[in-house]
Order: structure tokens, then C-alpha cells, then sequence
């Protein structure tokens, strides 16, 4: 019987909870272990939930939950707690006239089954009740399920030792069979269910299956797969893995696999699938035994392989299913049953049969809208039914975990062409040097196809700068508009053409599912550093944004390696920095911009190598779990798919560039435009006058009379003062104070160091000076004053240290807050922003000092 079937007052003996790991774990852990008595304090028909108390203290349990706690009831009197209870308590059962009157000897009675039933020695044979509570607790509800004609009969027949016939009943009847048998000391009771390819709701059978796995709950589900064809076998264990429930692989048809002298690495495979698999020969009859050893192991948790594992189905699937989930974790007597990533991914495949399922949700009507409209997302996201998407990763899945552990002899007929492709792309001695080849294209096509329409876009700003200075009036406005608008979005907005195609090849890789591929090619090379090959897929998209590939770390299971991977992201130069570097590296290395660029981010890829073999061996010294590098068939997008992808994330960039980049270039300048009153330490204008009045007037003269005004108002403005507060901090590392402020204000995003430079740097008095592009305005720079001045601000040195400062230091706002999600703690990342700016210094610091003393420039 079940805890939900006393009534109050009555007590029992806890035999076993039933139902998924997570739910089994938690009432073990609140103290409803085998052989504890249990007594219910307070019960009401439709009361929920109801109050029990067990090791003496009262807990509450929903009907749903106590449902699945199984207890025996010795027979007779019961067993007591009552007279454990408090008084209050017991006072009021008796008020109510529930409960018995409990004899000493019931009392002596229980303390013994509980003791007896720890400790062996004690003779507990003489006690009434602990024969069934064995037994109870002792029993295995295994289900056989697996594809037709995978040897199910044959095994079930060897455990069961009838000889019931073997053959092909295909689809005749659905029905299914029951033996029992006792082995080690359990109680085996086993069931042969009919032969389904996959547990949807198309057949009969697939429907029957599914049915008795949600509705008996069977403590072990033994899936039979045959050897000979696991790529189809494995789908049906796909979908058992994500209703995660405990799951023992018979690897059936060994013997063919063996003469096939097909090797498979079946200890890793149980490691990847977090299920044990062992092989068998069912019609000989050999390892049905090791197999129940096996169940035996699962059912008592004693396996340390043995875990649940999320398969992945992609960034927008996953994101879908979340947001079904949360709607269904609203109901904890649904989820106490059933896994809700399965009932999610089940609903967004379209499956009606699990409606029913969640009838008694609550939030039903909202579960079922929030699915369609996910369903709708995702069909219109892809062009294809999401079953299709599901099913398509699934069989990723099983191609990279076969791919891991399967090395086929020779002749393989079945071949696909994704199979085909894979031959060369992810060949153990090709695949690298194509992937590397493929990056360098990406690279090279980033910054030479850029140049064009980066061009084309720096003269229509200029031209509009040079439009607008000439027909608005003088003033404020006419400031603001130059100045801060234009000097900063439009120092910003020349990138656009870069980023573009550096997402376009990021979207092509996505698309094609040729990036899913880059983590099998890396895996080895990765694993040198202490990383997991999957890991490069977030960094790889962290050259786009770090945003996204701090979420990308999700595939990742370990929480280990998803931490140690984050802590390195930030290294990837986005394609925020992007804009800093061409600009920086074009302005002081014109003739070698590409070569510099390219340098920065091959060094920012071996520090991040470099520090995560550092964090490895003194933050994460963990042993890793090896997974799944899922491999999804190859497809073709087509042109369209990827440039929308593309826009999709470049529309982001353009978001910033409408906001937080508007927003900082407003504020920069404003900072640098105000104070207006002050009080200058000459007379410039009346200088410039003078000057000008002259028969033959100096350009030069005037000229350094403007700058000179110039810089006493930038040093009086409120940013200047700002600027001169944090200049000790810099000044190590060659850089003057506008550098600095630039780089503070980086932080709001990296962009928007482009703009304050463009704003510090351009905003001019000099109405002759005209405007010029900023990469030139910064190659110009001179200092004017201080002991270096007249001397050029950026000089090559000064440019080095810069851009090292900016590849290595602090992420902006939106990554750290990224960190602090996925991290689950704003420790982690604390840890980010402070120590990718230690590094930024120092490196910047021995770059600069050493180059000085060698007087590199
Ligand atoms: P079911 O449909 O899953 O119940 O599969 P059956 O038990 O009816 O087996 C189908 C066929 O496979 C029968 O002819 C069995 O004799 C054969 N068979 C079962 N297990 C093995 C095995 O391990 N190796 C080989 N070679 N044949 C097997
Ligand atoms: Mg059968």
C-alpha cells in the first residue's frame, strides 16, 4: 500500500519511495528511509497536503507526493508512533477520536523492526512484519522496452526460464507479459512490453509503452538495443533519457557486433549516456545475469557512472522548453511524477497525448497557449516542424556519442551523406588544419572585405558632419549634434561592415551545424588546457559577442568546466573590441593593421589557454565526466537563412549603437563640454585677433593659440578633472588621461571606447582645422603640455600597450551581469572583472616599461 492510503492516526512502515531520482532524494533526505515507521498526525479527505511525522519531527506531504512513498501495515494493531508524538498532538487525536490505543509491546515491536532491520545480527525473523517489509522494499519493477526484434523475448524468456515462443509478433497484440523471480535477495519482477521505435504517440504500441512507464513506474527500465543497428536503438534510449528515469542498457546481439570486429568502447559510452550499458546475448542467455547485478546497482544507487543527462537540442529549443517548463513547474504533484523537460519537449513536439497529461495543471490554459506560440516560434525560426528540429538533434546526439565510441571495421554500407562530409571535416589528421584554414578565411575576409564599405560609410559621416557644421546655427546644439552624436555613434557605426561578415561566418558555421563540429576536431587539442572540447564552441562565439557564449556554455554538463570556461570567454576579442583595434591599429600601424590585429587575437586565445590551465590546476582540480559532442546532420541553410541570422545578431550591435552608445557619447561630451564660465589664463580670442589683424598672419601662430585654449578647457572641463584623478594609474603604462577615460567608459560596452575617443579626441574649437577622420586625429596627437609635449601621443609603444590593455581587461556591463547568471553567483563574476584587469595592467605595464627601456618608440 501507499502513505496516501492511511488514515489519520494510523502509522506504518516505510517499505520504499518510488519516482524519479530528484523526488527520491529529497524524501530520503527528510528521513523516509526503509524500515522507518511513519504515523499521519493530521489527514482530511482532499486535504493537502498532509502532515506525518517521522524521526520525530512532523513534515508535510501533497496526496501526490505520499502516493509514491510504498509502506506496509504489520498486521494486527500497526506499529506506534503515537506515544513518540508530542502531547499537544496526541491530545488532540484523541479529541477527535482518531488514533488507537498503542501496547507496550507494539511500541518494543516497532523500535525492533527498526533496529532489526539495520543491524542483521538482531533475530527479526520472529517479528510478523519483517518478512514483508523485505520483501517491499526489496522488490525491482523492471520494464524491458526496446525496438521490435531486439532480443526483449529472448532475455525476458532467460530470466523468467519459460519458454514461451520466440519470434516476430509484430504488432499483433499489444500486450504484455509478467515474471517474477528472486535473485541476490531481490525480488524481480520483470515485465516484456511490446518492440516501439520511440515512445511518441503514433501507435499503439509506442502508446502502451509510454503509458506503463508513467503510470507503473518501474524502479529499473531495461532497454534492449541491438548492436547491430544502435544508431536507430539509441533514439528510443534518447527519449528515455530525457524523462529521466533510471535506465540499464542491454547491449544485445553482442555476438554480432563481435563478429563484425566492430569495436565499441562500452565503458565510455556508459559514461556519455550516464546509463549503464552491458552487453548480453539474449537467445544464448549470457549476461542477462550481470544485467540484473546491474539493475540491482541502479535501483540501490550504488552505480558512481550513473547520472542524468540533458541531451542538447540547440539554443532556441532549449530556450523554448524552458519557458514551458517554468509554467509546469507551477504544479509539483505533475512534476513529482514526470520529469518537466520531458512533458516540455513532448508539447513542443506537437504530442496531444501528454495534454492529457497535464489536464489537472493548474495553469493548464497557459501551458497549452505558451507551447503553440513556442511551437509557431520555433516553426517560423526554422522552416520546419520543431518535431523535426527535436528529432534531428536527437540523432546528433547518438552520431557524437557513436562517433566518440564506435570504430566501425572497414566496409560501413549505411553511409549518409552527414557521415560522408564528417570523413573529411572531422578527420583525425584534416580537421584541423581545414578548421584553421577556415578561421584564417574569416578573419581575413573580416577585415579586407570590411574596408570597402567602411570606406564608403566614413565619408557619408564626414559629409554629414561637414553638412551639418555648415548650415546649422553656432551654439549648443549644433555641439551636441557634431560633437556628441556624430563623433561618437559615428566613430561606432563604420564597424558595422565588419561585424557583419564576422557574423556571417559565425551564422554559416551555426547553420550548417559545422560549428558543433569544431568541438570534436578541438576535443583533443582542448583537453591539453584542462578544457572540454565543447567548450569551443562558446568561445569561438564569444569572437562575436561574449554574451551569448557565456549562455552557450550551458551544453556544458560540468559546473566546472561551464565556470572555468567563462573565466577565459572574455579573452576572445568580441567584435565590440573590433572596432577599438582597427582603429587604434590603423591610426599607429597602417601599413601592418591586419597583422596586429590578427596578433592580439592569437594572444588573447593562448592567455586564455594559459589561464585555464592555471585555474585548472588550482580552482577546478576536479575529474571531468567525459559527454555527448552532439553531431547534427549537415545541412544546407541556403543564403537567406544565414544572412537573417546574421542580421538577427547585428541588430543587437545597431540596438547598442541607438542606445548605450548614444547615451555614453552624450554623456562624455556633455562632461567635456561643461563648465562653460571659465576663466582662461590669456586672452586667446583677443590673441587670435591680433594675429589675424596682421599684414601677413602666422597659420602656426594661430594654430597653437587654439590648441593651447584648447587644452586648458579640456583640463578645466569636468571630464578632464576626472581624467587628470585617475592619471597616476595609467601613466605606467603610457597612456594620457583621455586614454583612460575612454577606457572607463568602456565598460558600458567596448564600443563605446571608439566614441569617447571620438569625442575627446575630435572635439575641436579650431574652426579651420575642419574634420578630419578620427584614425587620423589620433596619429596626429601631440601633447600639449607637460614635459612630453609636442611630443605624439600615440606613439607605436603607447598604441601596443593600449591595445593589449584592451583586449585583456574588464568585459563590459552586459557580460559581467551574463557571468553572474549562468554562474549562479555575483562571486564569479566579481572574479571576472577584477582579474582580467590585473592582467590587463600588468601586461600593459611590462609592454610599456620594457619597450621604454629598450626604447622601442
Ligand atoms: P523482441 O522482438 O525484442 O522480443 O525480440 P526476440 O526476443 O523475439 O528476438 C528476435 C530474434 O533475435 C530471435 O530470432 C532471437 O533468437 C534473436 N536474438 C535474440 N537475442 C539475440 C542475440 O543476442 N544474438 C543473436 N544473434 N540473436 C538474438
Ligand atoms: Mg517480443
Amino acid at each position: 500500500m501507499t502513505l496516501n492510503e492511511l488514515s489519520t492516526g494510523e502509522s506504518a512502515l516505510i517499505a520504499r519511495v518510488r519516482g524519479r531520482g530528484a523526488f527520491r532524494k529529497r524524501l530520503t533526505e527528510m528521513g523516509f528511509v526503509r524500515g522507518k515507521p511513519v504515523l499521519v498526525v493530521k489527514s482530511a479527505p482532499l486535504q493537502d497536503p498532509v502532515e506525518y511525522r517521522i524521526l520525530d519531527s512532523n513534515v508535510s506531504l501533497r496526496r501526490s507526493e505520499a502516493g509514491l512513498v510504498e509502506v506496509i501495515q504489520p498486521d494486527g494493531d500497526g506499529v506506534s508512533g503515537q506515544d513518540q508524538l508530542p502531547d499537544e498532538d496526541r491530545a488532540q487525536m484523541h479529541r477527535n477520536g482518531e488514533g488507537k490505543l498503542w501496547g507496550r509491546q507494539w511500541r518494543r515491536a516497532t523500535r525492533k523492526a527498526i533496529h532489526g532491520w539495520e543491524d542483521s545480527d538482531q533475530n527479526n525473523e520472529d517479528l510478523p512484519w519483517s518478512k514483508d517489509l523485505e520483501k517491499a522494499g526489496r522488490t525491482i519493477n523492471v520494464a524491458l522496452v526496446g525496438n521490435p526484434n531486439c532480443g526483449k523475448t529472448s532475455i525476458f524468456n532467460r530470466l523468467s526460464r519459460s519458454n514461451e515462443h520466440v519470434g516476430n509478433y509484430a504488432g499483433v497484440t499489444v500486450d504484455s507479459k509478467l515474471a517474477e523471480l528472486s535473485f541476490k535477495g531481490y525480488h524481480f519482477r520483470i515485465t516484456d512490453l511490446p518492440g516501439t521505435y520511440s515512445l511518441s504517440d503514433y501507435s499503439p504500441e509506442e502508446r502502451y509503452v509510454r503509458e506503463h512507464i508513467m503510470k507503473e513506474k518501474p524502479d529499473v527500465v531495461v532497454n534492449v538495443v541491438d548492436a547491430n543497428n544502435l544508431e536507430r536503438n539509441l533514439y528510443l534510449t534518447s527519449q528515455l533519457i530525457d524523462m529521466d528515469i533510471s535506465v540499464v542498457l542491454a547491449l544485445n546481439m553482442y555476438d554480432d557486433l563481435l563478429g563484425k570486429k566492430d569495436v565499441l568502447d562500452i565503458d565510455l559510452l556508459s559514461k556519455l549516456l550516464g546509463s549503464r550499458v552491458v552487453p548480453t546475448i539474449g537467445n544464448r542467455g549470457k549476461g542477462v545475469f550481470r544485467l540484473l547485478n546491474h539493475v540491482i546497482a541502479v535501483f540501490e544507487e550504488l552505480d558512481p557512472d550513473i547520472r542524468h543527462i540533458h541531451i542538447n537540442y540547440g539554443e532556441e529549443v532549449e530556450a523554448s522548453v524552458r519557458r514551458i517548463q517554468e509554467l509546469i513547474r507551477d504544479n509539483p504533484s505533475i512534476t513529482d511524477h514526470y520529469s518537466s523537460r520531458f512533458l516540455s519537449l513532448k508539447l513542443l513536439e506537437g504530442d496531444d497525448n501528454i495534454l492529457h497529461t497535464l489536464s489537472s495543471a493548474q495553469n493548464f490554459e497557459e501551458i497549452r497557449g505558451s507551447s503553440q506560440d513556442e511551437r509557431h516560434r520555433l516553426s517560423v525560426l526554422f522552416r520546419d516542424e520543431p518535431v523535426t528540429l527535436i528529432t534531428d538533434a536527437r540523432y546528433g546526439f547518438i552520431a557524437g556519442a557513436l562517433k566518440e565510441t564506435m570504430k566501425k571495421s572497414g566496409n560501413d554500407p549505411g553511409f549518409s551523406r552527414s557521415r560522408r562530409i564528417d570523413r573529411v571535416l572531422t578527420h583525425k589528421y584534416l580537421g584541423l588544419p581545414i578548421f584553421l584554414a577556415f578561421l584564417w578565411l574569416m578573419f581575413t575576409a573580416t577585415f579586407r572585405l570590411g574596408n570597402y564599405p567602411m570606406d564608403w560609410i566614413e565619408s557619408g559621416v564626414e559629409l554629414l558632419s561637414v553638412l551639418l557644421r555648415n548650415h546649422m546655427a553656432e551654439g549648443f546644439f549644433r555641439d551636441l549634434l557634431i560633437d556628441g552624436v556624430i563623433g561618437g555613434v559615428g566613430g561606432v557605426i563604420v564597424f558595422l561592415p565588419n561585424i557583419l561578415i564576422l557574423f556571417f561566418f559565425i551564422s554559416l558555421m551555426e547553420d550548417t551545424g559545422y560549428m558543433a563540429r569544431t568541438a570534436f576536431i578541438m576535443d583533443r587539442v582542448m583537453h591539453l588546457f584542462g578544457l572540454h572540447g565543447k567548450s569551443f564552441i562558446p568561445l569561438i562565439m564569444g569572437f562575436g559577442c561574449n554574451v551569448p557564449a557565456m549562455m552557450a556554455t550551458r551544453t556544458l554538463e560540468d559546473r566546472n568546466d561551464r565556470i572555468l570556461t567563462m573565466l577565459i570567454i572574455p579573452f576572445m576579442s568580441c567584435s565590440a573590441r573590433l572596432p577599438v583595434y582597427v582603429l587604434v591599429a590603423g591610426a599607429i600601424f597602417p601599413e601592418h593593421a591586419g597583422t596586429v590585429i590578427f596578433g592580439l587575437y592569437m594572444l588573447g586565445i593562448l592567455t586564455s589557454l594559459l589561464v585555464s590551465i592555471i585555474f585548472k590546476k588550482t580552482l577546478f582540480r576536479n575529474q571531468e565526466a567525459p559527454f555527448v559532442m552532439e553531431l547534427p546532420v549537415y545541412r544546407n541553410p541556403g543564403l537567406k537563412v544565414v544572412l537573417r541570422h546574421m542580421w538577427q545578431k547585428g541588430e543587437h550591435y545597431l540596438k547598442k549603437m541607438g542606445g548605450v552608445i548614444l547615451l555614453a557619447s552624450v554623456v562624455i561630451w556633455a562632461l567635456g563640454y561643461f563648465p562653460r564660465n571659465i576663466e582662461w589664463s590669456k586672452d586667446y580670442e583677443g590673441l587670435i585677433a591680433l594675429e589675424q589683424e596682421k599684414p601677413e598672419p602666422s597659420q602656426e601662430v594661430i594654430d597653437q593659440l587654439y590648441s593651447e585654449k584648447e587644452l586648458e578647457r579640456e583640463t578645466a572641463s569636468l571630464i578632464g578633472r576626472m581624467g587628470t584623478a585617475i592619471e597616476p594609474l595609467i601613466r605606467p603604462l603610457g597612456f594620457d588621461w583621455k586614454m583612460g577615460i575612454s577606457l572607463v567608459t568602456g565598460f558600458a560596452a567596448k564600443e563605446v571606447v571608439v566614441s569617447t575617443m571620438g569625442v575627446l579626441y575630435q572635439a575641436d574649437e579650431n574652426p579651420e582645422a575642419g574634420s578630419s577622420s578620427l584614425q587620423k586625429r589620433l596619429s596626429e596627437q601631440v601633447y600639449g603640455s607637460g614635459p612630453k609635449a609636442g611630443t605624439p601621443v600615440f606613439t607605436p609603444l603607447v598604441g601596443l600597450s593600449f591595445l593589449i590593455f584592451i583586449l585583456f581587461y574588464l568585459p563590459c556591463v552586459a557580460v559581467i551581469v551574463a557571468v553572474g547568471r549562468e554562474a549562479g553567483s555575483w562571486k564569479w563574476a566579481g572574479f571576472v572583472l577584477l582579474y582580467t584587469t590585473v592582467i590587463a595592467w600588468v601586461a600593459s605595464f611590462i609592454v610599456y616599461q620594457l619597450g621604454s627601456i629598450l626604447q622601442l618608440g
